[in-house]
Protein backbone atom coordinates (compact mmCIF):
# COMPACT_ATOMS: atom_id res chain seq x y z
CA UNK A 1 0.00 0.00 0.00
CA UNK A 2 1.47 3.22 -0.96
CA UNK A 3 2.22 5.49 1.82
CA UNK A 4 -0.72 8.00 2.41
CA UNK A 5 -0.07 11.88 2.54
CA UNK A 6 -2.55 14.52 3.48
CA UNK A 7 -1.09 17.79 3.02
CA UNK A 8 -2.45 20.95 5.88
CA UNK A 9 -3.84 22.34 3.02
CA UNK A 10 -4.66 22.48 -0.40
CA UNK A 11 -6.25 25.56 -2.19
CA UNK A 12 -9.23 25.50 -4.16
CA UNK A 13 -8.89 27.21 -7.13
CA UNK A 14 -11.26 26.56 -10.11
CA UNK A 15 -11.88 27.41 -13.92
CA UNK A 16 -14.09 30.71 -13.27
CA UNK A 17 -10.66 32.14 -11.36
CA UNK A 18 -7.93 30.79 -14.14
CA UNK A 19 -10.40 32.41 -16.65
CA UNK A 20 -10.44 35.65 -14.92
CA UNK A 21 -7.19 36.14 -14.20
CA UNK A 22 -5.46 35.07 -18.09
CA UNK A 23 -8.63 37.84 -19.18
CA UNK A 24 -7.00 40.01 -16.79
CA UNK A 25 -3.41 39.29 -18.28
CA UNK A 26 -4.84 40.05 -21.58
CA UNK A 27 -6.84 43.11 -20.47
CA UNK A 28 -3.54 45.49 -20.66
CA UNK A 29 -4.43 46.41 -17.07
CA UNK A 30 -2.24 44.85 -14.45
CA UNK A 31 -2.65 46.84 -11.29
CA UNK A 32 -5.37 48.12 -8.78
CA UNK A 33 -8.13 48.61 -11.85
CA UNK A 34 -11.47 47.66 -12.90
CA UNK A 35 -11.08 44.23 -11.06
CA UNK A 36 -10.34 45.80 -7.96
CA UNK A 37 -13.18 47.65 -7.15
CA UNK A 38 -15.41 44.80 -8.83
CA UNK A 39 -13.63 43.03 -5.79
CA UNK A 40 -14.17 46.06 -3.09
CA UNK A 41 -18.16 46.25 -4.13
CA UNK A 42 -18.57 42.53 -4.54
CA UNK A 43 -17.10 42.02 -0.67
CA UNK A 44 -18.53 44.79 0.65
CA UNK A 45 -21.73 43.76 0.14
CA UNK A 46 -21.34 39.93 1.33
CA UNK A 47 -20.35 41.42 5.07
CA UNK A 48 -23.09 44.50 5.01
CA UNK A 49 -20.11 47.20 4.93
CA UNK A 50 -20.65 50.02 3.45
CA UNK A 51 -16.73 50.84 1.99
CA UNK A 52 -14.62 48.05 1.37
CA UNK A 53 -10.43 48.63 0.51
CA UNK A 54 -8.62 46.09 -1.07
CA UNK A 55 -5.03 45.37 -0.16
CA UNK A 56 -2.41 43.27 -0.67
CA UNK A 57 -2.40 41.41 2.98
CA UNK A 58 -4.75 41.67 6.31
CA UNK A 59 -1.43 42.95 7.85
CA UNK A 60 -1.66 45.95 5.72
CA UNK A 61 -5.50 45.79 6.54
CA UNK A 62 -4.73 46.34 10.54
CA UNK A 63 -1.54 48.26 9.46
CA UNK A 64 -3.94 51.12 7.85
CA UNK A 65 -6.50 51.23 10.28
CA UNK A 66 -5.15 51.78 13.36
CA UNK A 67 -3.26 54.19 11.26
CA UNK A 68 -6.73 55.89 10.34
CA UNK A 69 -7.97 55.73 13.97
CA UNK A 70 -5.01 58.06 14.31
CA UNK A 71 -3.24 55.33 16.41
CA UNK A 72 -0.07 57.43 18.41
CA UNK A 73 3.64 56.68 19.71
CA UNK A 74 3.10 55.55 23.67
CA UNK A 75 -1.05 54.72 23.26
CA UNK A 76 -2.26 51.20 24.69
CA UNK A 77 -4.43 48.68 22.34
CA UNK A 78 -5.67 45.55 23.57
CA UNK A 79 -4.94 42.46 22.19
CA UNK A 80 -5.20 39.06 22.78
CA UNK A 81 -2.65 36.48 23.12
CA UNK A 82 -3.67 34.24 20.88
CA UNK A 83 -3.06 35.37 17.62
CA UNK A 84 -0.69 35.82 14.40
CA UNK A 85 2.16 37.61 14.32
CA UNK A 86 0.55 40.40 12.32
CA UNK A 87 -2.47 42.09 15.35
CA UNK A 88 0.58 43.33 17.58
CA UNK A 89 3.26 44.16 14.98
CA UNK A 90 0.50 46.80 13.16
CA UNK A 91 0.18 48.29 16.88
CA UNK A 92 4.22 48.66 17.05
CA UNK A 93 4.60 49.98 13.76
CA UNK A 94 3.32 53.13 14.82
CA UNK A 95 4.87 52.96 17.96
CA UNK A 96 2.50 52.19 20.45
CA UNK A 97 1.82 49.73 23.03
CA UNK A 98 0.20 46.27 22.47
CA UNK A 99 -1.61 45.26 26.06
CA UNK A 100 -1.97 41.55 25.65
CA UNK A 101 -5.00 39.67 26.87
CA UNK A 102 -5.35 36.15 27.89
CA UNK A 103 -8.55 34.31 26.47
CA UNK A 104 -11.81 32.40 26.66
CA UNK A 105 -10.81 28.79 27.24
CA UNK A 106 -13.84 27.96 25.10
CA UNK A 107 -13.19 29.73 21.94
CA UNK A 108 -9.46 30.97 22.59
CA UNK A 109 -11.01 34.19 21.76
CA UNK A 110 -10.34 37.35 23.85
CA UNK A 111 -11.31 37.38 27.44
CA UNK A 112 -13.30 40.30 27.91
CA UNK A 113 -13.12 40.57 31.61
CA UNK A 114 -9.42 40.32 31.76
CA UNK A 115 -9.36 42.92 29.08
CA UNK A 116 -11.02 45.09 31.37
CA UNK A 117 -8.76 44.28 34.40
CA UNK A 118 -5.63 45.00 32.15
CA UNK A 119 -7.26 48.50 30.84
CA UNK A 120 -7.48 49.34 34.12
CA UNK A 121 -4.13 48.69 34.97
CA UNK A 122 -2.74 49.52 32.03
CA UNK A 123 -0.35 53.26 32.49
CA UNK A 124 -0.52 54.01 28.90
CA UNK A 125 -3.95 55.56 27.41
CA UNK A 126 -6.01 52.57 26.11
CA UNK A 127 -7.48 53.75 22.79
CA UNK A 128 -8.70 50.88 20.68
CA UNK A 129 -9.39 46.81 21.22
CA UNK A 130 -8.40 44.14 18.41
CA UNK A 131 -10.33 41.09 18.62
CA UNK A 132 -9.65 37.81 16.79
CA UNK A 133 -12.01 35.77 15.46
CA UNK A 134 -10.01 32.48 15.94
CA UNK A 135 -10.61 29.80 13.31
CA UNK A 136 -13.55 31.67 12.24
CA UNK A 137 -15.30 31.01 15.32
CA UNK A 138 -16.65 35.11 16.47
CA UNK A 139 -17.02 36.48 19.15
CA UNK A 140 -20.54 37.88 20.18
CA UNK A 141 -20.16 41.29 18.37
CA UNK A 142 -22.18 42.73 21.07
CA UNK A 143 -20.24 41.96 23.92
CA UNK A 144 -17.28 43.62 22.35
CA UNK A 145 -19.24 46.52 21.04
CA UNK A 146 -20.59 47.53 24.44
CA UNK A 147 -17.19 46.64 25.93
CA UNK A 148 -15.84 49.66 23.26
CA UNK A 149 -18.52 52.10 23.89
CA UNK A 150 -18.36 51.40 27.76
CA UNK A 151 -14.52 52.21 27.47
CA UNK A 152 -14.54 55.15 24.59
CA UNK A 153 -12.61 52.23 22.33
CA UNK A 154 -12.22 52.12 18.63
CA UNK A 155 -12.42 48.49 17.70
CA UNK A 156 -9.83 46.85 14.64
CA UNK A 157 -11.61 43.55 14.41
CA UNK A 158 -8.57 41.06 12.98
CA UNK A 159 -11.15 38.96 11.04
CA UNK A 160 -8.23 37.06 8.96
CA UNK A 161 -10.24 33.80 9.37
CA UNK A 162 -13.89 34.93 9.71
CA UNK A 163 -15.07 35.30 6.27
CA UNK A 164 -18.17 33.89 5.64
CA UNK A 165 -18.41 33.38 9.34
CA UNK A 166 -21.28 35.01 11.21
CA UNK A 167 -23.00 35.84 14.35
CA UNK A 168 -26.39 36.21 15.83
CA UNK A 169 -27.86 37.54 18.57
CA UNK A 170 -30.86 34.97 18.64
CA UNK A 171 -32.51 33.32 16.78
CA UNK A 172 -35.15 35.78 15.25
CA UNK A 173 -32.19 38.13 14.86
CA UNK A 174 -30.27 38.49 11.26
CA UNK A 175 -26.90 37.10 10.75
CA UNK A 176 -24.23 39.59 11.12
CA UNK A 177 -20.54 39.29 9.90
CA UNK A 178 -18.92 42.59 11.69
CA UNK A 179 -19.26 44.44 14.57
CA UNK A 180 -20.66 47.98 12.13
CA UNK A 181 -20.42 50.60 14.53
CA UNK A 182 -18.82 54.21 13.23
CA UNK A 183 -15.57 53.42 15.40
CA UNK A 184 -15.14 49.99 13.60
CA UNK A 185 -12.95 48.53 11.31
CA UNK A 186 -12.81 44.79 10.44
CA UNK A 187 -9.96 43.23 8.47
CA UNK A 188 -9.64 40.04 6.33
CA UNK A 189 -7.49 37.98 4.73
CA UNK A 190 -6.65 36.48 1.27
CA UNK A 191 -3.35 34.67 1.88
CA UNK A 192 -2.75 31.62 0.10
CA UNK A 193 -4.38 29.16 3.10
CA UNK A 194 -7.36 31.49 4.08
CA UNK A 195 -10.67 31.10 3.17
CA UNK A 196 -10.87 32.81 0.54
CA UNK A 197 -7.45 33.68 -1.02
CA UNK A 198 -6.21 36.06 -3.95
CA UNK A 199 -2.64 34.36 -3.44
CA UNK A 200 -1.68 37.17 -1.01
CA UNK A 201 -4.21 39.90 -0.30
CA UNK A 202 -6.51 41.67 2.26
CA UNK A 203 -9.34 43.83 2.49
CA UNK A 204 -10.67 46.39 5.60
CA UNK A 205 -13.91 47.31 5.89
CA UNK A 206 -15.92 49.81 7.58
CA UNK A 207 -19.59 51.86 7.20
CA UNK A 208 -17.46 54.97 8.37
CA UNK A 209 -16.53 56.91 5.18
CA UNK A 210 -13.97 59.01 6.47
CA UNK A 211 -11.99 55.95 7.91
CA UNK A 212 -12.40 54.37 4.79
CA UNK A 213 -10.78 57.52 2.60
CA UNK A 214 -7.90 57.70 4.87
CA UNK A 215 -7.17 54.26 4.85
CA UNK A 216 -7.66 54.59 0.16
CA UNK A 217 -5.09 57.27 0.53
CA UNK A 218 -2.55 56.04 2.78
CA UNK A 219 -2.88 52.49 0.76
CA UNK A 220 -1.34 54.17 -2.42
CA UNK A 221 1.57 56.65 -1.02
CA UNK A 222 -1.06 59.33 0.49
CA UNK A 223 -1.59 60.34 -3.01
CA UNK A 224 -4.79 62.39 -2.97
CA UNK A 225 -7.98 61.14 -4.39
CA UNK A 226 -8.03 61.84 -8.08
CA UNK A 227 -5.21 59.99 -8.37
CA UNK A 228 -6.98 56.62 -8.13
CA UNK A 229 -8.82 58.14 -11.32
CA UNK A 230 -5.13 56.91 -13.18
CA UNK A 231 -6.04 53.90 -13.67
CA UNK A 232 -9.22 54.51 -15.87
CA UNK A 233 -7.86 57.53 -17.29
CA UNK A 234 -9.69 59.91 -15.55
CA UNK A 235 -6.98 60.69 -13.20
CA UNK A 236 -4.06 63.76 -13.72
CA UNK A 237 -0.49 62.99 -14.01
CA UNK A 238 -0.66 65.99 -11.50
CA UNK A 239 -0.84 64.39 -8.39
CA UNK A 240 -0.61 65.86 -4.80
CA UNK A 241 0.84 63.59 -1.60
CA UNK A 242 -1.54 64.54 1.50
CA UNK A 243 0.57 62.20 3.47
CA UNK A 244 3.57 60.12 3.49
CA UNK A 245 1.70 57.04 2.94
CA UNK A 246 2.27 52.69 2.27
CA UNK A 247 2.22 50.94 -1.24
CA UNK A 248 -0.21 48.32 0.31
CA UNK A 249 -2.86 48.43 -2.74
CA UNK A 250 -3.68 44.67 -4.27
CA UNK A 251 -3.04 44.48 -8.15
CA UNK A 252 -5.83 43.54 -10.90
CA UNK A 253 -4.55 39.83 -10.75
CA UNK A 254 -5.39 38.78 -7.56
CA UNK A 255 -8.58 40.66 -7.59
CA UNK A 256 -9.44 38.88 -10.47
CA UNK A 257 -9.28 35.98 -8.54
CA UNK A 258 -10.96 37.31 -5.39
CA UNK A 259 -14.34 38.08 -7.35
CA UNK A 260 -14.61 34.23 -7.99
CA UNK A 261 -13.54 32.97 -4.46
CA UNK A 262 -16.30 35.28 -3.06
CA UNK A 263 -19.04 33.86 -4.99
CA UNK A 264 -18.04 30.13 -4.13
CA UNK A 265 -17.20 31.28 -0.72
CA UNK A 266 -20.46 29.72 1.04
CA UNK A 267 -19.87 26.72 -0.96
CA UNK A 268 -16.42 26.34 0.15
CA UNK A 269 -17.63 26.65 3.84
CA UNK A 270 -20.11 24.04 4.06
CA UNK A 271 -17.17 21.91 2.16
CA UNK A 272 -15.50 23.08 5.47
CA UNK A 273 -18.31 22.25 7.24
CA UNK A 274 -18.98 18.63 6.23
CA UNK A 275 -15.40 17.83 7.13
CA UNK A 276 -15.89 19.15 10.45
CA UNK A 277 -19.26 16.99 11.64
CA UNK A 278 -17.31 14.33 10.52
CA UNK A 279 -14.29 14.51 12.76
CA UNK A 280 -16.44 16.01 15.63
CA UNK A 281 -18.65 12.59 15.01
CA UNK A 282 -16.00 10.07 14.95
CA UNK A 283 -13.12 11.60 16.58
CA UNK A 284 -14.74 10.83 20.07
CA UNK A 285 -11.58 9.47 21.62
CA UNK A 286 -11.10 10.57 25.68
CA UNK A 287 -7.87 11.71 25.09
CA UNK A 288 -9.22 14.47 23.04
CA UNK A 289 -11.60 17.82 23.21
CA UNK A 290 -13.56 19.13 20.23
CA UNK A 291 -14.28 23.19 19.30
CA UNK A 292 -18.34 23.02 20.40
CA UNK A 293 -20.77 24.50 18.41
CA UNK A 294 -23.25 27.65 19.54
CA UNK A 295 -26.37 28.37 17.82
CA UNK A 296 -24.99 31.93 17.75
CA UNK A 297 -22.62 31.24 15.32
CA UNK A 298 -22.23 30.39 11.68
CA UNK A 299 -18.22 29.46 11.88
CA UNK A 300 -16.30 29.35 9.02
CA UNK A 301 -14.17 26.54 9.88
CA UNK A 302 -10.75 27.86 8.52
CA UNK A 303 -9.01 25.76 11.43
CA UNK A 304 -9.68 22.45 12.67
CA UNK A 305 -8.60 22.55 16.40
CA UNK A 306 -8.27 20.05 18.71
CA UNK A 307 -6.90 19.82 22.41
CA UNK A 308 -5.49 16.90 23.72
CA UNK A 309 -6.20 16.09 27.51
CA UNK A 310 -2.70 15.46 28.39
CA UNK A 311 -2.87 13.93 31.71
CA UNK A 312 -4.58 11.04 29.72
CA UNK A 313 -1.99 10.29 27.09
CA UNK A 314 1.76 9.00 27.42
CA UNK A 315 3.01 11.81 25.31
CA UNK A 316 3.13 15.53 24.56
CA UNK A 317 1.85 17.53 22.10
CA UNK A 318 5.14 17.61 19.95
CA UNK A 319 5.46 13.95 20.10
CA UNK A 320 1.45 13.70 19.00
CA UNK A 321 2.63 15.99 15.89
CA UNK A 322 5.51 14.00 15.25
CA UNK A 323 3.52 10.84 14.84
CA UNK A 324 0.76 12.70 12.86
CA UNK A 325 3.45 14.03 10.73
CA UNK A 326 5.16 10.37 10.27
CA UNK A 327 1.43 8.79 9.09
CA UNK A 328 2.06 11.65 6.48
CA UNK A 329 -1.04 13.82 8.01
CA UNK A 330 -0.19 17.48 8.09
CA UNK A 331 -0.65 19.51 10.89
CA UNK A 332 -0.05 22.84 12.39
CA UNK A 333 -0.37 24.91 15.86
CA UNK A 334 -2.53 28.10 16.42
CA UNK A 335 -0.86 29.50 18.02
CA UNK A 336 2.25 30.03 19.96
CA UNK A 337 0.64 32.78 22.32
CA UNK A 338 2.73 36.42 21.72
CA UNK A 339 3.44 36.50 25.28
CA UNK A 340 5.73 33.44 24.82
CA UNK A 341 8.00 35.01 22.28
CA UNK A 342 10.95 36.21 22.84
CA UNK A 343 10.24 40.38 21.42
CA UNK A 344 7.34 40.29 23.18
CA UNK A 345 9.26 38.86 25.80
CA UNK A 346 12.14 41.27 25.90
CA UNK A 347 10.10 44.22 25.47
CA UNK A 348 7.70 44.25 27.15
CA UNK A 349 8.39 41.67 30.11
CA UNK A 350 5.38 39.64 29.79
CA UNK A 351 5.51 35.96 31.60
CA UNK A 352 4.66 32.55 31.12
CA UNK A 353 1.96 32.98 34.19
CA UNK A 354 0.70 36.31 32.76
CA UNK A 355 -1.27 35.10 30.77
CA UNK A 356 -2.37 31.32 32.32
CA UNK A 357 -5.41 30.35 30.01
CA UNK A 358 -2.84 30.87 26.55
CA UNK A 359 -0.25 29.06 28.20
CA UNK A 360 -1.98 26.19 29.37
CA UNK A 361 -3.96 25.82 26.15
CA UNK A 362 -1.56 26.14 23.31
CA UNK A 363 0.96 23.23 24.76
CA UNK A 364 -2.10 20.95 23.94
CA UNK A 365 -3.21 22.35 20.72
CA UNK A 366 -3.11 21.06 17.14
CA UNK A 367 -4.74 22.29 14.07
CA UNK A 368 -5.77 18.90 11.66
CA UNK A 369 -6.19 19.58 7.85
CA UNK A 370 -9.51 20.91 7.15
CA UNK A 371 -10.17 22.07 3.12
CA UNK A 372 -12.56 22.29 0.30
CA UNK A 373 -11.66 19.23 -2.05
CA UNK A 374 -10.47 16.81 0.91
CA UNK A 375 -10.77 13.49 -0.85
CA UNK A 376 -12.93 10.82 1.72
CA UNK A 377 -10.14 8.53 1.72
CA UNK A 378 -8.18 11.65 3.19
CA UNK A 379 -10.42 12.73 5.81
CA UNK A 380 -10.52 8.60 6.72
CA UNK A 381 -6.85 8.60 6.69
CA UNK A 382 -6.37 11.77 9.08
CA UNK A 383 -9.52 10.62 11.72
CA UNK A 384 -7.60 6.42 11.92
CA UNK A 385 -4.14 8.37 12.23
CA UNK A 386 -5.61 10.24 15.55
CA UNK A 387 -7.50 7.73 16.65
CA UNK A 388 -4.47 5.61 16.36
CA UNK A 389 -2.25 7.44 18.50
CA UNK A 390 -4.77 8.39 21.23
CA UNK A 391 -4.98 4.07 21.40
CA UNK A 392 -1.74 3.61 21.18
CA UNK A 393 -1.01 6.53 23.95
CA UNK A 394 -3.42 6.23 26.20
CA UNK A 395 -2.54 6.35 29.52
C1 LIG B 1 -3.14 35.20 8.39
C2 LIG B 1 -3.44 36.11 9.50
C3 LIG B 1 -3.12 37.48 9.44
C4 LIG B 1 -2.30 38.08 8.35
O1 LIG B 1 -2.83 37.93 7.11
P1 LIG B 1 -1.95 38.31 5.83
O2 LIG B 1 -2.98 38.47 4.75
O3 LIG B 1 -1.00 37.19 5.61
O4 LIG B 1 -1.25 39.59 6.15
C5 LIG B 1 -3.51 38.29 10.48
N1 LIG B 1 -4.16 37.80 11.55
C6 LIG B 1 -4.47 36.50 11.65
C7 LIG B 1 -5.23 36.03 12.85
C8 LIG B 1 -4.09 35.61 10.64
O5 LIG B 1 -4.33 34.30 10.78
Amino acid sequence: MPRKKVPFFRPAIAAGEINEVVATLRSGWLTSGPKVQQFERKFASAVGAKNAVAVNSATAALHLAVEAFGLLPGQGVLVPTMTFAATAEVVRYQGAIPILVDVDPATLNIDLADAERRLKAATAKVVGIMPVHVGGVMMSLQAISEFASKHHLWVVEDAAHAFPASWRKSKRSRWQHRTNGSRSISCYSFYANKTITTGEGGMAVTNNRALARRMKLMSLHGLSHDAWGRYDGAGSWDYRIVAPGFKYNLTDIAAAIGVHQISRAETLRREREQIARRYLRELNNEELELPTIEKSRKLSWHLFPIRLRLSRLRINRNEFMEELQRAGVGCSVHWRPLHLHPYYRKVFGYRPQDFPVATAEWKRLISLPIFPGMQEEEIVHVIDTVKRICIRNAR
